[in-house]
């Protein structure tokens, strides 16, 4: 099965809902990458994904990128420089067991959307939302052959 077609399309719609949600209270640009297959650390393909996908390109530097490994089960949130240097190293660690418990039970869709509106909460602290916001990096899901 294509990884694009893991989700539904309602699937879909739910996650990039919960990005736009999420983005309503902070200024941090919340992408989600999907992929059958990480055969290397998780958190270097994270990387790698994080600068094909400019989301190094953020004006305050505070784009956040969840990645998922379908197949193999690996998963990161991955966030810029901007909020590393403001955060503690812990930031995302609830929200990542809070993802797991879901996706542990099969709730792939509810895990990912419920972690992006906690991670949109944790973001409003230090990078809230302006009035002149823009959407710097789309809330659509990208997939590894658009990479
Ligand atoms: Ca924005
Ligand atoms: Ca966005």
């Amino acid at each position: 099965m294509s990884v694009e077609n893991f989700f539904s399309k309602e699937e879909k719609k739910q996650i990039t809902d919960a990005i736009a949600e999420a983005e309503k209270n902070t200024s941090g640009e919340i992408r989600l990458h999907m992929e059958g297959h990480c055969t290397i650390d998780v958190l270097d393909r994270a990387a790698y994904i994080f600068g094909k996908l400019k989301m190094l390109e953020t004006a305050q530097r505070n784009g956040v990128l969840f990645y998922l490994a379908v197949h193999d089960h690996k998963f990161a949130i991955l966030g810029d420089a901007g909020i590393n240097q403001l955060v503690p190293a812990n930031f995302w660690d609830e929200i990542k067991e809070t993802m797991l418990a879901y996706f542990k039970e099969g709730k792939f869709t509810d895990g990912l959307a419920k972690g992006i509106l906690m991670a949109g909460e944790q973001l409003k602290a230090n990078f809230p939302f302006h009035k002149d916001d823009v959407d710097e990096l789309m809330n659509e899901i990208s997939f590894d052959k658009n990479i």
